[in-house]
């Protein structure tokens, strides 16, 4: 009889799993190609036609908003300047509030400060992770300016009805799109579904250049707004004659031409990529269906997932089994997994102690509001009670080690009686 690894048995999987590698040949020799040129970054910081960056930046650019079709690509050096960037050009002040998510990397919560606007955290539904529409809607103030809505783990949030609701109120949508590349709701790609779309393009993510990030736009002046905050374009608004200088204040968010040349190469591959991680979690998500008290990754109707994370969720009162005591069993059948993913946001010290500038709690100091236990129940009951997240499709896994993890999972299902009582 097998006996749980946790409980003194064989691990399903004993190997270290592969580490995920998407740099080859092409980055190698692109990279080397911009060394031997020797301008290793062609921005200018000052009124000239470098101010819009060099070669390498500008063919990234291209080609990411041929390959999104959208009007205006504008790169910046991590997805999180790129967050900073759109509330400057969305041209959020002190005061104003932008609804956000509690369950994203904290970025996602933390960029409305850079430029003294409050982040109010709405809860976030169950199917998807992504902000619940009506949750976002009765967070709603006079105040509030803006959303910043997440694509968590590579779905789409739910757009169309957060659309409406930012249409009735006037709001602005950013998407922060950090973890979904090529995740897609009707054919519509992720990133272009808001005003302006974030992308990452760190070492975590589907394709990297080590640090960078993209922000897209169909809206010339924002995409103008974007490139001024991204170069010092305090230097360069009389000489480009732009009056609204709201924002534009001493940013230095460029990307570098090697990290460009990177990701140009990245780009060719990107499909590569993610249709790997969508072999991986439909051999996981086959081999879960009808294991009770366990729920794989929904797929909306007419939506593409891109398995940034494969993220299970489970029922302890059907699985008879806490999640950490089913998690920990998973881990000890060699299955790297996570419980949970992220303490819910507002949690964070910077919240908790309302302090983020200076001594006296700027912005924090213009607003009353406060950021208790239990703001948003959903986010909290996933993180501390349901949420199982693995993340094998992040490394290069065959079809023959899924359909291990998968029986790893299959294995400490079984075995799961043995595991309650502790
Ligand atoms: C990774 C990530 C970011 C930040 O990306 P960087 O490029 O590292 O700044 C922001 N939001 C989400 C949802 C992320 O996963």
């Amino acid at each position: 009889m097998t006996t749980l690894a946790l409980l003194g048995g064989k691990p399903v999987i004993a190997e270290p799993l592969p580490v995920y590698r998407s740099i080859g040949r092409a980055e190698i020799d692109a990279v080397v190609a911009v060394m031997e040129d020797g301008c290793l970054s062609g921005f200018y910081g000052s009124h000239s036609p470098k101010f819009f960056g060099g070669p390498k930046v500008r063919e990234l650019e291209a080609a990411w908003s041929a390959r999104y079709h959208v009007r205006h690509a504008v790169t910046v050096n991590s997805a999180t300047s790129g967050l900073i960037a759109a509330m400057g050009a969305l041209a959020l002040g002190p005061g104003d509030e932008v609804i956000v998510t509690p369950w994203s990397m904290s970025a996602s919560a933390v960029a409305p400060l850079f430029v003294g606007a409050i982040p109010v955290f709405a809860d976030i539904e169950d199917e998807t992770f992504g902000l619940d529409p009506a949750a976002v809607e009765a967070s709603i103030t006079p105040r509030t300016r803006a959303i910043i809505a997440v694509n968590l783990f590579g779905h789409p949030a739910r757009w169309d009805e957060l659309r409406a609701v930012a249409r009735r109120h006037g709001l602005a949508l950013v998407e922060d799109n950090a973890q979904a590349p090529l995740a897609a709701d009707r054919g519509r790609p992720c990133g272009t579904l808001g005003d302006i779309g974030v992308f990452s393009l760190n070492y975590h993510k589907h394709i990297h250049s080590g640090e960078g990030g993209v922000c897209v736009t169909d809206d010339d002046a924002l995409a103008l707004r974007l490139q001024l905050i991204r170069n010092h374009g305090e230097n360069v608004v009389e000489p480009m004659a732009v009056d609204d200088i709201v924002d534009i204040v001493g940013h230095n968010f460029r990307l570098s031409e090697m990290s460009a040349a990177v990701a140009i190469e990245q780009l060719r591959r990107i499909d590569l990529h993610v249709e790997r991680r969508e072999r991986v979690a439909a051999i996981l998500t086959d081999a879960t269906a009808g294991l009770e008290g366990l729920i794989p990754p929904a797929v909306r109707a007419g939506c593409r997932h891109n398995y940034y994370m494969w993220a299970l969720r489970c029922d302890p009162r059907i699985l008879g089994v806490s999640r950490n005591r089913f998690a920990a069993a998973l881990a000890a059948e060699g299955v790297p997994n996570a419980c949970g993913y992220v303490r819910p946001l507002y949690g964070l010290p910077l919240f908790r102690r309302r302090t983020a500038w200076g001594r006296h709690g700027f912005p924090f100091t213009l607003s009353d509001r406060t950021y208790p236990d239990n703001l948003c129940p959903v986010a909290e009951r996933l993180q501390s009670r349901e949420a199982i997240l693995f993340q094998p499709p992040n490394w290069d896994i065959d079809d023959a080690l899924a359909h291990r993890l998968a029986e790893a999972l299959h294995k400490v299902h079984r075995h799961r009686a043995e595991l309650a009582g502790e």
